[in-house]
């Protein structure tokens, strides 16, 4: 059996790559100057390059491989139902066994007060339809005039023009002139990064990021907002993990103003933070929920809105038709691979299994690298963590940026066998679900190498 296709050398692969292919969020001077890492093939939590090397995959591919990879039931059935019905729009008054059963599920699954779901072909498709669907729910209710959307500083919700301008990315934003009109941004619950200075409790900050949202609603007036978007915990942004005062009182402000609750759940979603859903870990009861990587592992691509059915209702009621939609749209062959993830995680029970053992191994672990002295702060939740690299303790200066230490730590990182992604100066991990205990304790030692062999490197160039 010809498992995967590496037929040419990695040097042929690197140079037809950088010939022809435009990668996302690369640099592709940078990049084409060294070669693309050829990735081959996988199993459980390990990765093969084309050189031969394993390397633990410490991000689940982006955040989404949650079952692990080399999960023959999702490849049988996706195979099955590309024999039988490839393909079949969802547009005209039909549907499909695949889409309709999945939806099912979903459901099942989801927060008892959501039982419909609209799908997209990835995260950022799901929050364009959410900046769609808000808009068009407070139509239905009479209030055509709640239109702005609040979301966060540092918040990732996708590259599409609407997603992207949800999110706070400054660099996004100011290569295409984004946001777009009728977005705000407030601060995030970033405590390490923003909130040590400020004189302030963790809790204390959370409070007052959170009541940031309550003025702008005050200032713009809640008749003009209608929602308010952010993730449980930020991923892309640095695995921000708010404080325990920042959602309850999200939750607050957004009833008592009557404002929407959007928990983007592209990665929180499916057992990521040690429960089905953030929303789930942090105590609140969102109104829509983005959801996609998880929700297929990554077998295919897949994404799509949880609805609540105070939403649906309404928009079922007296919108008529909804002009939106996407050719793939429920896709067999995604459905097929969503269906067969979600009874993987639910049998094998998957998700109460991270929260038992892995989570509880990975804490002891990851906060134990709190002892290096590059780490200024070790924190994780559930299955996802950051470490916040600094040059000094106790002060927690940060290196300058053109020393790039993120970055130097994340290749050599790779260069231990283990892939850590860099956010700045922020090291994090989202391993699979399925990491074993015995894994989790060589991630911890392969990061500990990696943060030594950082020291030895920065010393020896004088950034230290
Ligand atoms: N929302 C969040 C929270 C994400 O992390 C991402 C992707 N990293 C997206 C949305 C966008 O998803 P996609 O890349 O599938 O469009």
């Amino acid at each position: 059996m010809t498992l995967h296709r590496n037929i040419r050398t990695t040097a042929e692969y690197q140079a037809i790559d950088a010939a022809h292919h435009w990668h996302p969020f690369t640099d592709t001077k940078d990049l084409n100057a060294k070669g693309a890492r050829v990735i081959v093939k996988a199993e459980g939590v390990w990765l093969t390059d084309s050189e031969g090397a394993r390397i633990l995959d410490g991000m689940a591919g982006l955040w989404c491989v949650n079952v692990g990879y080399g999960r023959e039931e999702i490849v049988e059935a996706v195979a099955r139902q590309m024999r039988e019905l490839p393909y079949y729009n969802t547009f005209f008054q039909c549907t499909h066994p695949a889409a309709a059963e999945f939806a099912e599920a979903l459901c099942a699954q989801a927060p008892a007060h959501m039982n419909r779901v609209f799908f997209t072909n990835s995260g950022s498709e799901a929050n364009d339809t959410v900046f769609r669907l808000a808009r068009v729910y407070w139509d239905c209710m009479g209030k055509p005039s709640k239109k702005i959307f609040i979301a966060r500083r540092n918040g990732y919700h996708g590259s599409t023009v609407a997603a992207a301008s949800l999110g706070g990315m400054a660099p996004m934003h100011a290569q295409s002139g984004l946001p777009i009109e009728g977005v705000r941004h407030i601060g995030q619950p970033y405590w390490f990064g923003e909130g040590r200075d400020s004189g302030m409790t963790p809790e204390e900050f959370g409070l007052a990021r959170a009541r940031e949202l309550e003025a702008m609603i005050d200032e713009l007036g809640a008749d003009n907002v209608c929602a308010f978007v952010a993730e449980p915990i930020q991923g892309a942004g640095g695995v921000v993990i708010p404080p325990d005062s920042y959602w309850p009182e999200i939750q607050r402000i957004c009833r008592e103003r009557d404002i929407l609750l959007v928990a983007d759940e592209v990665i929180c979603g499916f057992g990521r933070t040690g429960a089905w859903w953030g929303s789930e870990t942090f105590g609140i009861e969102p109104d829509l929920m983005p959801i996609a990587k998880g929700m297929t592992s990554g077998y295919q691509p897949m994404g799509g809105v949880l609805i609540s059915d105070r939403v649906a209702g309404p928009v079922i009621d007296k919108a008529g038709e909804f002009f939106h939609g996407f050719t793939y749209s429920g896709h067999p062959a995604a459905a097929a691979a969503g269906l067969a993830n979600l009874r993987i995680m639910q049998e094998e029970r998957l998700v109460e299994r991270a929260a038992r053992i892995a989570a509880p191994r990975l804490a002891q672990v990851w906060r134990a690298l709190a002892d290096h002295p590059l780490v200024g702060e070790a924190r994780c939740r559930g299955l996802v963590g950051a470490l916040e690299l600094v040059r000094s303790k106790p002060d927690m200066a940060r290196f300058p940026e053109h020393v790039g230490a993120g970055a130097l730590c994340r290749d050599l990182s790779v260069r231990n066998g283990l892939v850590m992604r860099a956010v700045g100066d922020t090291m994090i991990i989202a391993p699979p679900l399925v990491i074993s205990e015995d894994e989790i304790d060589e991630l911890g030692a392969r990061a500990r190498r990696t943060l030594d062999d950082l020291a030895e490197r920065l010393e020896r160039e004088g950034a230290l």
